[in-house]
């Protein structure tokens, strides 16, 4: 296991730092637009990353280098994904890197965990959505809305030893996914869930479940309430599914029959569950924007090397002049497909709007990770075709970006809808 670096006491000398920044405002204009303070002041880059968010970042490249990376190829062979794995991400602090530290959790930014998300993805897209859904999706929506009871029994759980899915999808219920027909039914002071759900990711070794459930039908998508679930109070999962690619995260049906939920494991309020489908799956996108710019990095990393070493004709096939092109314009477009989903991560963390943002930044890394990948395999030529090198991992792995948290065409939708309010 590699002694990736414990990341829960950043947040505090954090806090320390900005306490000791000088007051500005008997500063003079000229000292003050050369001093440090200025500068720190001043509008950054977006690769502007607080010292916590650098070392974050640094941490998991080690991790997912030194204990992912040898595990990858068998974790895609046998659609697996490695108990070590799971283990090095909880002792890393990856499995709650937003939850406070007094539950166990990092206690760190939305930023933070993009970019845990980003570098997990350029060793492996499966290992990152798993820990994308465990973090923008279960944990968010459970320090967002969950009552206090909730937050202190189940988000040290999760941060500590307890993997987390979010259950909404249905057979007949995708891009359209209030349209879901499990219910939930007032017994007492409990509720009775009947139904099921599709394609939910980490369900395989899930202990905790996020469930979308309606209580009262005759209100439509206005009886939609979330539900704090324990898979030993009787989830079943009824198929995993096999995919095209992300193969090691688990994606499976899951059926409940009479599951007893005590009313206290609702999280938020009843009848809100849509609204908070909603506003957790905009913070989420950006979570899979980061996944894909992940995957169109790790092709350029796997390929870019090789291409450097290969000759033909003499040259190296790096050096020549109709892949130098290539290169340069899927090296730029990864470069606005990051600073997209840089930027929608910043203005979620501003409390500015980001909707549209965010479904900009996964509509477009998705695009770029498919590029990326795609055009890697031709550069790098035969080899490139094969299992063994990695990068046919990438492609398959580079098409669920499009599909979910919303595919692309529902990505557009939001854009456009947006966009439209300000012409009329
Ligand atoms: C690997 C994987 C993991 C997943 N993980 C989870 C999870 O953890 N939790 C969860 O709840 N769900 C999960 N999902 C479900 C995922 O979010 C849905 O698959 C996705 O929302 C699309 O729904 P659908 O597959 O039913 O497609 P459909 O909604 O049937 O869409 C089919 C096609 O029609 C298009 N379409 C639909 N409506 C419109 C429209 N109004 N305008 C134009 N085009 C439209 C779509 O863009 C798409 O091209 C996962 C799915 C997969 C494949």
């Amino acid at each position: 296991m590699a002694s990736a670096l414990r990341i829960s006491s950043l947040a505090s000398r954090m806090a320390v730092r900005s306490a000791a920044r000088p007051s500005l405002l008997a500063a003079p204009v000229r000292a003050f637009s050369q001093s440090a303070v200025a500068r720190e002041n001043h509008p950054q880059s977006l690769f502007r990353f607080t010292e916590d968010e650098q070392m974050l970042q640094e941490s998991v490249r080690k991790f997912a280098n030194e204990v992912v990376k040898p595990r990858t190829f068998n974790m895609d062979e046998t659609e697996h994904l490695d108990q070590v794995v799971w283990d090095g991400m909880f002792e890393n602090g990856l499995m709650g890197i937003e939850t406070p530290e007094e539950l166990g959790g990092a206690g760190m930014s939305f930023t933070a965990a993009i970019l845990a998300v980003e570098e997990l993805s350029r060793i492996d897209a499966s290992v990152s959505v798993a820990c994308d859904v465990h973090n923008t999706l279960v944990n968010t929506l459970l320090r967002q809305h969950g009552s206090d009871y909730l937050k202190e029994k189940y988000l040290t759980r999760l941060a500590t030893d307890t993997v987390g899915s979010f259950g909404l999808t249905e057979a007949g219920s995708g891009s359209d996914a209030f349209a879901l027909a499990t219910t939930a039914t007032k017994k007492g002071d409990k509720y009775i869930i009947n139904g099921g759900k599709m394609w939910i990711t980490n369900s395989g070794e899930a202990g905790i479940f996020l469930v979308f459930a309606n209580v009262d039908p005759s209100k439509g998508y206005k009886g939609i309430t979330c539900f704090l679930v324990e898979k030993e109070w009787g989830v079943t999962i009824a198929k995993k599914e096999k995919k095209l690619g992300i193969k090691c995260s688990s994606t499976c049906e899951l059926n409940f029959e009479d599951i007893e939920v005590p009313a206290e494991n609702i999280v938020g309020e009843i009848g809100k569950g849509y609204k908070y489908a909603i506003e957790i799956l905009n913070e989420g996108r950006v979570g899979i924007a980061a996944q894909m710019i992940g995957i169109a990095q790790g092709s350029l990393d796997l390929a870019l090397p090789y291409m450097a070493q290969r000759k033909q004709f003499g040259t190296a096939i790096l050096d020549f002049q109709g892949i130098e092109h290539q290169v340069a314009q899927v090296a730029t477009e990864l470069e606005a497909a990051r600073l997209l989903t840089y930027n929608a991560a910043r203005l979620k963390e501003e409390g500015a709007p980001f909707v549209k943002e965010a479904a900009m930044a996964k509509l477009y890394a998705s695009q770029i990770a498919e590029k990326a990948a795609s055009k890697a395999i031709e550069w790098v030529g035969g080899v490139g075709f094969t299992r063994d090198f990695g990068l046919e991992k990438f492609y398959r792995d580079a098409k669920i970006g499009a599909i979910y948290e919303g595919t692309s065409n529902i990505q557009l939708q939001t854009i456009a809808k947006i966009i439209k309010k300000d012409y009329r």
